[in-house]
């Protein structure tokens, strides 16, 4: 496995696209037997201006760039450095499309050599790497770089890495390099992966044994009082030496206690100053500890699992072999082995060749993984390769459960075993309200259930107990039958080819007939959307686009070919699995196909319900209607309490809700009505204790709040000109790291816009969510440079603060009320409105008030954290609804009356 002589190769481009953007810088480093032989490195003078986040990152000016040659001037020494060379780039597709898009415009006679992508072998080298990315890669590796971002110390570091990944495929095990030689055929990797010839005598891949817990029979002498834990000298004094002992956190544990103890329901509002974990772990593991219940803690997001499980693990000593813990998943994070190999031996009918790359970086890692969760192999990353994600996940209807021959090692049900042995459930909300709404079949039972975040629920419960339709929904699935392109690939042509020679041409005659329909369907649902498109645009704009009868009646769509086409290819499926699931060669590929068939029969429910539309308690709409590829039919219901107040409230002994964002205006109404707390039909004993803990850190002190009241309403035509003015003038000097929300996709491009001149002339970062990259990109660079500043969403302002970065300055543009696209809450006003109730006061203001609160609380972390929020909006000084706003801050903001002012505050 080695590639002798190839030539790594780094671009540097003035965007993504190329046959719009340019090259900029071209290295290229000529690699043989491992060593360097010569280099070439070259800017390139654009004919586009360059955006100031490019010379930003790059760290290229615009004087180098003037003075460099243009890509015609260099490109036949660059042709002749090439050679007929095999080349090597991280993310090879964008290197060699802009070099191809570049020597094309200049007319250069070249052949494309082979491209490698480093990418790819790194994900099946090191699939726990904490990502791929280049940087990461020179980090965790230690290679040696002398500069970021710029082409010829990334090639460089490019071929090194690439050379130390082939060293470590090297060392997989025969097995593994059979796997990768098979599946590489036909491809330029046959090259590398190719060599390695040799047939282990046993070609299917199995788990790794399990690691055994170390025996823990200690009984260990706790103190089964909280008290004995909290405060100075006590437990947790003793055991954690970055424990703090707080008035505020030993209430907070106080409350737990005796939910836990006595049974009911708490509703907590916690705060940064606390160690709310520590404190609700505590008496919760001691209440577990005592009863022998179980207790399920559930987290609204992968930032909280994380600090949650770090928290346990720093107490499960304390309580040694007493506390037995499970982090629970869906069961389709799991790699199903048995369907894994059948796609091993079959890959040529069931892979596509871009799925026989994606699914490399799972070989390896089945040798050491002890858990088989997709989610823990970054090389195979699900998000991206869902599609073949589908084909290989363990999933009820598709399992073949004892008379599997995998079952003994099977990751899923392994991972069952383990939670019915734990007295400790880890979970997210998503997996816990699926459990609600699928009465309770997922989860064991449990007796007691914390929620962290408990604020993400009542949205996250809405949507799962929603229905959404897309084209892909149905296509995916139907995909594994047969594949899109090349309908004689897929499990129906497996079965085809496995099945009898005695009854070979009835199936293919039934397998014909599912493909003709398949077809069919697709067709229908095409036309469908197509159809839905062409009606929302005859009628023109509207806020939102809900539909309260049927979708036929209100946007002309006829679903009745679809359905019909629907019903005859379930039929002809059912009658194909049940002519075959007698067949011993093949009945555990029939039970792939019946997994399938379940997810097109859900879909057509799904479809006809969000088709009729006419449930008064559920919302339906459409979204992004002008593309039928991307286009969504959602319905939801317009209340959740039912499913908590049946599933959950009724037979559970004690629950805690808590979170840092709760309250409003100092009561809890909001929260408890929406989660079905202030029903009539709410158990007396579950009636909620709601409490605010309150906070040690002097809040006031840390953050100050500021009105600019000098700009015009939000609704007039000249407030966002005035706004950008604003921000110039106060960015231009300042240092200050600048994180500016929106409400508006459009008001952020038009601020965008203002101030990208002023920041390229400072030198400064101005990164836009809309426009530079991913959130998380932009985050990196957001934390690395003094005075950048950072324009996004209001509603992602959660998600930035999670990832823990600092802000001196947080600007809320506008008020954040719900937009009138937003179907839910708009139709939720309705409701109340026709109960002669208030939807301003009960409904918008309520979800205003949140977003605020999660955007200004959550920009403090840490006691040393120290900012200025600057709100432009002056409604809240003005109306006398902004008084609700201010409540919470407690009053305490500045009103500034001319920039003059605002400018003297940002410089103290
Ligand atoms: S037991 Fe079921 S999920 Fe597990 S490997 Fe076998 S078929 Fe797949």
């Amino acid at each position: 496995m080695n590639l002798n002589e190839f030539i790594a190769i780094d671009i540097e481009s003035t965007g993504l696209d190329p046959d719009k953007d340019e090259i900029i810088e071209i290295a290229m480093v000529h690699f043989k037997d491992s060593q360097v032989q010569k280099t070439f490195s070259s800017l390139i003078k654009p004919q586009q201006e360059v955006r100031p986040f490019i010379l930003k990152l790059t760290g290229i000016n615009n004087e180098e760039l003037a003075s460099a040659p243009d890509f015609k001037a260099i490109s036949e020494e660059l042709i002749n450095f090439m050679g007929t060379l095999p080349m090597v780039a991280h993310n090879a597709i964008f290197d060699s499309r802009f070099l191809k898009t570049a020597l094309k415009k200049v007319d250069a006679p070249y052949k494309m050599p082979i491209f490698y992508d480093s990418l790819l072998l790194s994900r099946i080298a090191w699939p726990l790497m904490p990502n791929h990315r280049l940087e990461t890669l020179i980090t965790e590796l230690k290679l040696v770089r002398e500069q970021s971002h710029r082409a010829l110390p990334d090639a460089q570091a490019c071929g090194e890495m690439f050379l130390l990944a082939l060293e470590k495929c090297q060392k997989f095990s025969d097995l593994s390099k059979y796997h990768l030689a098979q599946l590489s055929k036909n491809s330029p990797w046959e090259n590398i992966f190719g060599k390695f010839t040799d047939i282990p005598s046993e070609t299917t891949i199995t788990a790794c044994p399990s690691t055994a817990d170390a025996p823990n029979d200690e009984k260990p002498d706790i103190p089964v009082r909280i008290r004995d834990w909290f405060g100075a000298e006590r437990l947790l004094a003793k055991n954690f030496a970055n424990y703090t002992n707080s008035n505020p956190q030993n209430d907070y544990a106080g409350i737990v206690e005796r939910n836990m103890f006595r049974g009911g329901t708490a509703v907590l509002e916690s705060n940064p100053g606390i160690n709310t974990a520590q404190a609700f772990l505590v008496p919760a593991l001691l209440k577990v500890v005592q009863s022998q219940g179980r207790l399920v803690i559930s987290t609204g997001s992968k930032a909280s699992l994380d600090n949650l499980a770090t928290q346990l693990a720093a107490l499960l000593p304390l309580f040694g072999a007493h506390i037995k813990v499970a982090t629970i998943k869906k069961r389709n994070h799991y790699l199903c082995l048995r369907k894994f190999n059948e796609h091993l031996q079959n890959h040529e009918l069931l892979l596509t060749s871009d799925e026989k790359l994606q699914i490399m970086p799972l070989i390896p890692w089945i040798e050491f993984t002890q858990t088989g969760d997709a989610s823990e192999n970054n090389g195979f990353n699900l998000n991206r390769n869902w599609q073949l994600w589908y084909k290989l996940q363990s999933d009820a209807a598709s399992c073949v459960a004892n008379d599997c021959e995998f079952a003994e090692q099977c990751f899923a049900l392994k991972a069952r075993k383990k939670a019915e042995a734990a007295n400790v459930l880890i979970t997210q909300h998503q997996l816990f309200i699926e459990n609600l709404d699928a009465d309770l079949a997922l989860l064991p039972r449990y007796e007691h259930s914390i929620f962290c975040d408990a604020h993400t629920l009542p949205q996250l419960s809405h949507g799962i107990l929603g229905k959404n339709i897309r084209f892909f929904d149905l296509r995916n699935q139907v995909k594994i039958l047969a594949h899109t392109r090349e309908m004689e690939k897929g499990l129906l042509a497996v079965l085809e080819q496995k099945v009898a020679e005695s009854n070979r041409a009835e199936v293919q005659e039934k397998c014909q007939s599912i493909r003709k329909l398949i077809s069919e369907c697709e067709k229908q649902l095409h036309r469908f959307f197509i159809r839905i498109g062409k009606s929302v645009k005859k009628q023109g704009s509207k806020p939102n686009l809900r539909y309260s009868y049927s979708i036929q009646a209100e946007y002309e769509a006829d679903n009745k070919n679809l359905l019909e086409g629907l019903i005859s290819f379930e039929k002809q499926t059912q009658e194909l699995i049940d002519s075959l699931q007698e067949n011993p060669e093949i009945k555990f590929l029939v039970k792939n196909v019946a997994g399938i068939l379940s997810e097109c029969e859900k879909f057509r429910k799904d479809l006809e319900f969000v088709c009729v539309g006419s449930k008064e308690d559920w919302v339906y709409w459409l979204e992004e209607p002008g593309n039928p590829h991307t286009l969504v039919m959602q319905a939801q219901p317009l209340s959740i309490h039912n499913l908590w107040l049946n599933k959950h409230y009724k037979w559970v002994q004690s629950t805690l809700f808590t979170s840092n964002t709760l309250s409003l205006e100092n009561n809890f109404d909001y929260f408890t009505w929406r989660m079905g707390l202030k029903s009539r039909n709410l158990p007396k004993n579950k009636t909620p204790f709601v409490r605010k803990v309150a906070n040690p850190w002097n809040v006031e002190e840390m953050r100050k709040v500021v009105v600019a009241d000098f700009l015009p309403n939000p609704s007039d035509k000249n407030f966002q000109k005035e706004m950008d003015a604003l921000l110039t003038e106060i960015l231009n000097p300042s240092n200050l790291n600048t994180l500016a929300l929106y409400t508006s996709q459009y008001s952020l491009l038009q601020s965008h816009e203002a101030l990208e001149e002023i920041f390229a002339e400072q030198q400064k970062l101005l990164l836009s969510q809309s426009t530079d990259g991913t959130l998380n990109n932009l985050l990196d660079l957001f934390r690395k440079e003094k005075g950048a500043c950072l324009l996004a969403s209001q509603s992602y302002a959660e998600h930035i603060f999670q990832q823990e970065i600092a802000v001196d300055l947080l600007v809320l543009s506008k008020l954040p009320f719900p937009s009138p696209g937003d179907a839910l809450v708009q139709a939720q006003g309705e409701a109340i409105k026709e109960r002669n109730g208030n939807p301003f006061r009960d409904v918008f203001m309520p979800t205003a008030l949140n977003e605020m609160r999660l955007a200004m609380d959550n920009m403090l972390k840490f006691s040393q954290d120290k900012g200025i929020v600057l709100i432009l909006d002056k409604r809240v000084v003005t109306e006398k609804y902004g008084r609700s706003f201010c409540s919470l801050w407690d009053n305490k903001h500045i009103v500034v009356k001319s920039l003059a002012d605002l400018q003297k505050i940002l410089l103290q």
